[in-house]
């Protein structure tokens, strides 16, 4: 009898979903140039985020190259891009406009992706015809932004885009701008005390348990883990609409968990949206500013197993429909926070 385990290589994710390599197969040559995720999603009838983990993974084995491409904020042209996230600059230059523009990773920055000669040649012809096309359109005053691209800050935040180039960070002294962007904290309510109580070998054990539940449910809506502070967690999400799911969802998980000898435990979420810069810190991704400060004092006025937010994500339209889709009751308040000019309306969110 073979005893050998049956082993054979873990590809689950890794091949490339069968509409996208029947596109790939059928595609032209001017079609694998500057590839907008965006705009080949309807066609090939697959999620955005899934296209761009397989251009990412055909990036990452030399088919492709990704490209995150500058927008001038005054013409619109691409006058610039660059190859490797860490090779971007917080500031651009426009030959064209003999000006120089700030660069935001939601707004001017486009990724898109071409076919590398080693699957597929793109004939010179294509970049040329496209360079002279945007010069012209630009003397007429007529280059537009796409009306739909993926974002430089879309693919930043791309879970397949941190496991495969993860290791591309910024420079030092180089940070990044963001426009729009959800924070959610999170913290145990009384964890000095289970510490006290428990021991710290135990404490850990559920404390860890505790980040489980957090990390899936962030991941689960398309969020990202930022870092954890302690027994604390920091996550980023596109939309305010994702946080508040993912919220939800850890909010429901913690309720219905109960840990022998530690009981529920009660977790303090807040959430805050707006701009932000984003830097590398330790090598990995981190976010500053005005609304991650006021995001982190919004969680740490939150005292029992609730969602506090702000009247900005109260007001962003897909976090309002969400939230009266589930005829979620908000108990309303006025609050100043250290540090924070003028009193913040915030509403507290016990989803059931
Ligand atoms: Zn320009």
């Amino acid at each position: 009898m073979n005893t050998q385990p049956i082993i054979e290589p873990d590809t689950k994710g890794d091949e490339l979903p069968e509409e996208l390599k029947e596109w790939l197969k059928e595609a032209q040559p001017a079609q694998l140039f500057r590839i907008n995720l965006k705009k080949l999603s309807p066609l090939v009838q697959l999620p955005v985020q899934t296209l761009l983990s397989a251009f990412l993974r055909l990036t990452a084995e030399g088919k492709f190259n990704l490209s995150w491409e500058y927008h001038c904020t005054h013409c619109n042209a691409v006058p610039d891009f660059k190859h490797h996230f860490g090779e971007l600059k917080s500031e651009g230059y426009c030959a064209l406009c003999d000006l120089g523009f700030r660069n935001t990773l939601d707004r001017n920055i486009e990724v898109t992706f071409t076919a590398n000669a080693t699957f597929a040649s793109v004939p010179s012809e294509i970049v040329s015809a496209y360079r002279e096309e945007m010069m012209q359109a630009v003397k007429e005053r007529r280059y537009a932004m796409p009306d739909e691209f993926l974002s430089g800050l879309e693919c930043l935040t791309n879970e397949t885009f941190r496991e495969l180039f993860g290791d591309e960070v910024l420079s030092a002294q180089e940070s990044l701008a963001v426009e729009t962007v959800t924070f959610l904290f999170t913290d145990i309510k009384g964890s000095t005390q289970m510490y006290s109580e428990l021991g710290d070998a135990q404490s850990y054990e559920i404390v860890r348990e505790h980040f489980k539940i957090l990390f899936s449910a962030v991941e689960n809506h398309g969020g990202n883990v930022v870092k954890t502070i302690g027994d604390a967690v920091m996550a980023s999400f596109l939309r305010p609409v994702d946080a508040l799911k993912a919220a939800a969802e850890a909010h429901a998980r913690f309720a219905g968990r109960s840990w022998d000898k530690a009981g529920t435990l009660s977790i303090k979420m807040g959430l805050h949206m707006g701009s932000a810069i984003v830097v590398n810190l330790n090598d990995s991704v981190d976010y500053f500013g005005n609304t991650v400060n006021l995001a982190a004092r919004v969680q740490a006025s939150v005292d029992d197993h609730a969602v506090r937010f702000t009247r900005r994500v109260l007001d962003d339209p897909g976090a309002n429909g969400w939230l009266r889709e589930h005829r979620a009751r908000l108990r309303h308040r006025q609050m100043t926070f250290k540090g924070i000019t003028g009193s913040v309306d915030v509403y507290t969110y016990v989803p059931s």
